[in-house]
């Protein structure tokens, strides 16, 4: 056994070794509590503060989307509704993940400070059988708007709002793009306690097209055609972005300012749709001259192409100033865009058999209904270029699915070939009716929402008889029909 050394620690030295161990390890202890818990003071410091930044920057944002009257930041999705806004069977309604679109009006909008009193009129602009738009003039800034008298419904707790108003309202609202019309607030006339009245207040433009057309001496050039086509697919790109369907689109709805800014007006017949749309929509939209072949046919699943077919038709008559397809009643209608497009077939068309009025048309054979829709759209427009003839083509596709998007219309090759569009700042200016007098009343037809009754039975229309019937009947603009 090893001898212990003479330096080794008494045992009273080692008791004290021990003692002053214990106490330099209860100090290390100590020392580590305290860099502990200053530690976690500062994580708790530096949270807190993160929290009243947030806090601070959400506050910010609701101020900021209050007064910009916009919802917070979020993809919109819409949900599918019916018509008259009940819901289908199997339809949820609402998504779990969103809360219903609620109309806002900011407190105090019925209040005096939005009567239609702060505004002088300076002189009607239309007043038609379904409306009636003033010009006026806000007293207290001189600027000059246009004053859109809505329709009310006259219920037993007087009058109302009808549906399409609210939508109007609450599309417009919702909108902001330079190629659609800006609504600058609603006013109403008659006081808190009984509104009479209930005006749109909205951004001034000098013309419409349709006006423009009726009167100017020679058509548009090529290339401010192409400027008014970009604008209208601009401003309907934006809608369809955002689920909205104009459903009325025709000349008469698309303003134009004097300094070559078209915008899209009338957002009376416009709704919300989702994706997929709703199963089941009205076919009561769209003015017959306007109106596509699917609706005619009387399907209820519909989308942006029905506003495609009447952006085809307004190309059309933006060259020639003269409605492309006038049709007298819902049969002609559809017996004019056969002759121009062609019947449809299984191939031009597959499915249209399965829509309502289809059923039991009786179509001319298919030998005879084969004359391509491209060469008479070139026939009926000899100066258009071969890619505008594609474009209108294109628009005027019985079948839907085959109409390009108003996205893919801004990319088509029309816009990028000479001539160029022409610059805004270059187009021509035309003399204002709605600045200066009362503009004559319309004598083109209406949406059918408006007061018209829907759709003659299509039934069992022979459209073979019709064609043939007409064999030989002239038709303007040299274009004779060979389908039979
Ligand atoms: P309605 O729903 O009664 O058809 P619209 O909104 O189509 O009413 O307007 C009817 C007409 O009034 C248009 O064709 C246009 O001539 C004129 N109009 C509408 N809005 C404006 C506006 N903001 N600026 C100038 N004229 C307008």
């Amino acid at each position: 056994m090893a001898s212990k050394s003479r330096w080794a620690d008494t045992e009273e030295d080692a008791a004290q070794d021990a003692q002053r161990k214990r106490e330099k390890e209860e100090k290390k202890r100590l020392k580590a509590e305290k860099a502990r818990k200053a530690e976690e003071e500062k994580r708790a410091q530096a949270e807190a503060e993160a929290a009243r930044q947030q806090q601070e920057q959400q506050e910010k944002e609701q101020v900021e989307n209050d007064a910009n009257n916009r919802p917070p930041a979020k993809r919109r999705k819409v949900t599918p509704g019916r018509e008259d806004g009940s819901v289908a069977e199997g339809e949820g309604g609402v998504e779990e993940d969103e809360a219903p679109k609620i109309l806002r009006f900011e407190a105090g909008g019925w209040g005096p400070a939005h009567s239609v009193e702060n505004y002088d009129k300076l002189n009607d602009i239309e007043e038609g059988a379904y409306g009636w738009v003033a010009r006026g003039k806000e007293i207290k800034t001189g600027k000059v708007v246009a004053l859109k008298r809505l329709k009310l419904d006259d219920g037993n707790s007087g009058a109302g709002l009808p549906e399409t108003g609210l939508r109007e309202i609450q599309i417009l609202k919702d909108c902001s793009h330079r190629n659609i019309v800006t609504l600058r607030e609603v006013v109403t006339s008659g006081g808190p306690q009984r509104i009479e009245n209930v005006f749109l207040v909205l951004d001034f433009l000098e013309h419409d097209l349709k006006s423009i057309l009726e009167d100017m001496p020679e058509p548009f050039l090529a290339s401010e055609v192409k400027t008014l086509l970009r604008q209208l697919a601009s401003g309907l790109s934006y809608l369809h972005d955002r689920w909205i369907l104009h459903r009325d689109l025709k000349t008469s709805n698309l303003l134009l300012n004097n300094r070559g800014c078209l915008k899209i007006a009338d957002f009376g017949m416009a709704r919300y749709v989702g994706d997929p749309p709703p199963a089941r929509l009205t076919q009561l939209v769209v003015t017959l001259w306007y109106r596509s072949p699917e609706l005619l046919l009387g399907t209820e699943t519909y989308g942006p192409a029905v506003d495609m077919w009447s952006v085809g038709c307004i190309f059309g008559e933006l060259l020639t100033r003269e409605p492309l397809l006038q049709g007298r009643n819902e049969v002609d209608e559809l017996t004019r865009i056969f002759e121009l497009c062609g019947v449809p077939t299984d191939e031009s068309w597959p499915g249209f058999r399965r829509l309502p009025n289809a059923r039991s048309l009786r179509l001319p054979p298919k030998s005879a209904s084969s004359v391509a829709s491209g060469s008479v759209i070139r026939a009926r427009f000899p100066l258009l270029t071969s890619a505008g003839c594609a474009l209108l083509d294109g628009l005027l596709a019985l079948d839907p699915t085959r109409r390009p998007t108003a996205r893919q219309m801004l990319a088509h090759e029309y816009f990028a070939q000479d001539p160029k569009p022409k610059q805004e700042a270059m187009f021509p200016t035309f003399p204002s009716k709605a600045g200066q007098e009362r503009r004559r009343r319309r004598d083109t037809p209406n949406a059918p929402g408006r007061g018209q009754q829907a759709a003659v039975d299509l039934g069992s229309v022979d459209f073979g008889g019709i064609f043939a019937g007409r064999e030989k009947e002239e038709r303007g603009g040299g274009f004779s029909l060979r389908m039979i």
